[in-house]
């Protein structure tokens, strides 16, 4: 007779593997999702990073100069990149969840 916590720990073991395999095409975050996590809402839009972030890099660059300052001009750039990438790509229109 098999222990029935070791069982139910099997079967999450084996779900857990399972989401792990189908996890990379099912995220592929250069594709639109279909929907939000959180409200179910169909109005997901892409949040446009890469307008911002040229912006950024412009107003540290242009700041940086005009105060002789390209060393600590470049470090913000450089933190603010981590920020631009780490950041959310999609926000919900209904319910305004970003990820
Ligand atoms: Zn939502």
């Amino acid at each position: 007779m098999t222990d029935p916590d070791e069982d139910d720990f099997l079967n999450r073991l084996h779900g857990v593997e399972h989401a792990e395999f189908v996890r990379p095409s099912d995220a592929d975050p250069a594709r639109a999702p279909e929907q939000c996590a959180e409200c179910g809402s169909r109005d997901v839009r892409p949040i446009h990073k890469m307008r911002l972030y040229a912006l950024f890099l412009a107003l540290v660059f242009g700041v940086g100069l005009a105060v002789d300052q390209t060393l600590a001009a470049f470090l913000l750039a450089l933190a603010g990149s981590i920020f631009f990438v780490i950041g959310p790509r999609w926000r919900c229109a209904a319910c305004g969840r970003k990820w």
